[in-house]
């Protein structure tokens, strides 16, 4: 699962190479504490996406931000349960927040997510200041329940029931990140990799309609001038919707949405994430190949080199397969970005195993990787019928090797880059610079160059602004917000392994 990170209300505190900051257009609002809400998000984007549904859905009801969590009267953790330490970040968040209900009882805490989902009443039996712990699929009870537990009629409250249909259709998350976005587009996952939670947590595959995706692409281009928006899913290829007179009654696919979204938005760049690679349709890659609006970037996650390894992990695809899936990209795109997940130490993984693990991060030669040493999760497969049998040294031993192969890979592939060219997407600033700007590629390498000055910004710049921008160039010092969303020729100069640098082209 990419990119770890914990946003609240306030701010914005992230790890994980490429981590999008996002923070909520909901406008702060002088009110009752009692009615201030406070979200922090743990976990991966669709968990940042899902708080924005929660913060729309409580706003609808009448709440208003609260800018700090002592300021809030209702307190909201959207957790995630994918890690060990995730779990572990959110205990000691709730004994830090102990204090606020001592303070005020009238101080609502709830937890949301994955965590609530998986660990559901055993959340109350650790002296915790919790009122109550609600899943993904419940958030539209949110107002009452908040209600009910403030009247004092109920305490502990566990709304951990999963649906076969809720995709929050009709909700509009507001959560943007400068001219960026995320778009759920599917929830839950069919696949059930024994050593994943997700099935258990988020549920059965359900699609939003092509419709409601496209119409909420369209607003977030109006109302806040996005220009790149990634579509989320634990697993996109698995994109489905009933067909309708528009498509001839054909089933609608994730290519066909891509396609609808293409002809009926004037979005700059889409992305998605994440495909499974068993059932990855060449007809997408065709389309990512024809499409320069539809970003050339994939993350894969192979999870292990082994195809004894990816059988108990119920993957669905051989090493062989893997690599003739890249091998079929690349022939399509040369130039794409590939990034992925590893698990090491999964239950009775060998050495020769691992090796194989290593092999196939040579052979690939992946552009970033997010890798993790194997943690078992209560209610799936691997926590029932197989023992978590590598010791926690030779987990921490295979992971320094792969992270330090990894390093030495991505290393060597954006020295390689040097004096190429690139169109990056303004995302903001440089975190390090007062004058110098961030985006990426269309392939997702994060580039930083100095803004371009008033003189040769106008010939650097794509020739229209973003919407809502005001004019194009000029004191590069003083206003780089103007550059934001915007497309720049970058050539890069220098490299390390998770950045590139340039200068406009
Ligand atoms: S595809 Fe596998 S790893 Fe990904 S969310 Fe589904 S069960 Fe988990």
């Amino acid at each position: 699962m990419p990119q770890a990170l914990k946003n609240t209300d306030s701010g914005n505190t992230l790890s994980g190479s490429g981590a999008a900051v996002v923070s909520s257009t909901t406008p702060a609002a002088p009110k009752d504490v009692l009615t201030r809400l406070y979200v922090e998000t743990y976990g991966c984007q669709m968990n940042e996406y899902d708080s924005g549904l929660v913060r729309s859905i409580l706003g609808e009801a009448g709440y208003s931000r609260a800018e700090k969590v002592d300021d809030a009267g209702v307190i909201l953790l959207n957790t995630c349960a994918i890690r060990e330490k995730a779990h572990e970040k959110v205990y000691n968040r709730l004994h830090a927040l102990g204090h606020l209900k001592r303070k005020d009882p009238r101080t609502v805490i709830g937890i949301l997510g994955c965590m609530a989902q998986n660990l559901g009443d055993d959340l109350f039996a650790q002296g915790l200041p919790v009122d109550f712990v609600m899943g993904p699929d419940n958030y539209r009870e949110l107002p009452e329940i908040v209600s009910r537990i403030r009247s004092g009629q109920e305490s502990n409250l566990n709304i951990t029931q999963l649906s076969r249909t809720e995709t929050y259709e009709e909700i509009d998350p507001k959560v943007v990140s400068g001219k960026l976005a995320f778009v759920t587009i599917m929830r839950g996952c069919d696949n059930f990799c024994s050593f994943c939670v997700v099935p258990y947590t988020r549920g059965r595959e359900r699609s939003r309609s092509p419709e409601s995706i496209v119409n909420e692409i369209q607003q977030l281009i109006a109302n806040d001038g996005v220009r790149e928006v990634t579509l989320l899913g634990q697993n996109v290829n698995s994109y489905r919707h009933a067909g309708d007179a528009e498509s001839g009654g054909e089933e609608f696919r994730f290519r066909h949405l891509i396609e609808k979204i293409l002809a009926e938005t004037d979005i700059a760049r889409i992305r998605f994430t994440s495909p499974h690679p068993h059932d990855f349709p060449e007809d997408l890659l065709d389309l990512m190949a024809s499409e320069p609006r539809f970003c050339s970037q994939i993350h894969l996650p192979v999870q292990s080199g082994s195809t004894a390894t990816l059988a108990r992990m119920k993957r669905d695809y051989s090493r062989e397969e893997f690599l003739r899936l890249v091998d079929q990209i690349r022939a399509r795109m040369p130039g794409v970005g590939l990034t992925t997940d590893v698990i090491v130490g999964f239950s009775g993984e060998t050495d020769a195993e691992f090796e194989e693990t290593l092999s196939i991060m040579e052979q690939v030669r992946f552009d970033m990787a997010f890798m993790f040493h194997y943690s078992e999760r209560s209610q799936t497969y691997a926590h029932k019928r197989m023992p978590d049998d590598i010791p926690q040294k030779v987990k921490l031993d295979r992971l320094r090797r792969l992270i330090e192969l990894q390093t030495e890979i991505a290393r060597e592939k954006n020295a390689a880059l040097i004096g190429e060219t690139f169109e990056v997407l303004v995302e903001g600033r440089s975190k390090r610079s007062a004058v110098e700007l961030m985006g990426r590629s269309a392939t997702g390498k994060t580039i930083i160059f100095p803004a371009p000055n008033a003189n040769s910004a106008a010939d650097a710049v794509d020739g229209h602004d973003a919407p809502g921008d005001s004019a194009p160039a000029g004191d590069a010092g003083l206003d780089l917000d103007r550059y934001l969303g915007q497309l720049i020729n970058v050539r890069i100069t220098e490299s390390t392994p998770a950045t590139l640098r340039g200068v406009v082209a």
